[in-house]
């Protein structure tokens, strides 16, 4: 509680926190094959991957009885996408700029439907080999409900800085901060580049929060003055590294306990200084022979009485 009363940073990991971290598939473009044979081959690539994304597509594909291609050496890339063998062909499933590593060519018309889909606040999953782009599918999470009004509420107790800290690129990540009442976000965050923006905030001279689901923001959370973690949907790791686990994931009880803790902290400061300040009287009383033995009780009986008083007054903070 005393960590969380002196907060004035709050940063947000954006998946399954300010989003219900379950997207759905949102656009299929094929541009040098069938929509039937993109799916198959996204299908196969994400089959293995238990990222959100993956399993949003693994779920359409076989919602829609999508049949699955004999693939091999499947590999992750954190941050960024998979990638698989299938018929003899590397492929790739990610982002731009898992195509811009492997130099695979982004033609015009790539870029530009890339664009258009994160411009809608979407995540874009482009699908191709080194030398062709098969084609793209984009995925939308949406905001939770309480996610707007939560953070209404912790600026309105004060807290400065509501920070988003995103994987997504720029433009997906800047409609969704709209959205969602941030002030600032950092995007295009790899999980090791998530504790460098904790860090940066901490150096721009502030106590800050981290609140985070995966085990991708464990780090981030142990670096943070005061970790939180999602109890419903986060992952053990989370959990275990966080200070306070919020159950049933409701971003709503956050103004509160920052509320409460700050008005805490305000009256165990009080309680301290009275009852110090009642000690001092009294014994000065001492010297010149004027403490009487009702004056002692009283100094100490009713100073902790006041003190008890004084400490009720926080049943009275309501949500
Ligand atoms: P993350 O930090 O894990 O949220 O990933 C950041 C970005 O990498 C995502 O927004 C996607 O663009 C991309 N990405 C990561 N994993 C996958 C995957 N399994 N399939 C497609 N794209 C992925």
């Amino acid at each position: 509680m005393e960590k969380a009363g002196v907060i004035n940073a709050i940063a947000f990991d954006k998946t399954g926190t300010l989003t219900e971290g379950k997207p759905k598939v949102s656009e299929i473009t094929p541009f040098t094959t069938t929509e039937q044979e993109l799916l198959s081959i996204v299908y196969t690539l994400e089959e293995y991957s238990t990222h959100p994304i993956a399993k949003t597509i693994v779920h359409y594909a076989k919602e829609h009885g999508i049949p699955l291609k004999i693939g091999e050496a499947f590999k992750n890339i954190t941050g960024k996408g998979v990638q698989a063998s299938i018929d003899g062909e590397i492929y790739y499933g990610g982002n731009l700029k898992l195509f811009e590593d492997i130099h695979a060519d982004l033609n015009h018309h790539v870029k530009a439907s890339v664009k258009k889909m994160q411009g809608e606040g979407k995540t874009v999953i482009i699908i191709g080999t080194e030398s062709e782009i098969t084609g793209i599918i984009s995925v939308a999470d949406t905001i939770r409900t309480t996610t707007a009004k939560a953070l209404e509420g912790l600026k309105r107790t004060g807290v400065k800085q509501l920070v988003m800290l995103t994987g997504d690129n720029e433009g997906t990540a800047k409609m969704i901060a709209k959205d969602t009442n941030v002030n600032r976000y950092f995007s295009e965050l790899l999980p090791e580049d998530k504790v460098d923006a904790i860090k940066q905030l901490q150096n721009e001279g502030n106590k800050v929060a981290m609140v985070g689901d995966g085990i991708n923001d464990a780090p981030a959370l142990a670096t943070s003055d005061l970790g939180i973690a999602m109890g419903g949907a986060g992952t053990d790791t989370a959990m275990e590294t966080a200070d306070i686990v919020l159950m049933a994931d409701n971003l709503e009880k956050l103004p509160h306990t920052v509320k409460l803790s700050r008005k805490a902290l305000t009256i165990i400061k009080q309680n301290i200084w009275f009852s110090l300040l009642i000690k001092l009287v009294a014994l000065t009383l001492i010297i010149p022979e004027w403490l009487t033995l009702w004056m002692a009780v009283l100094s100490d009986t009713g100073a902790a009485v006041i003190v008890i008083l004084n400490a009720l007054r926080l049943l009275k903070i309501k949500d």
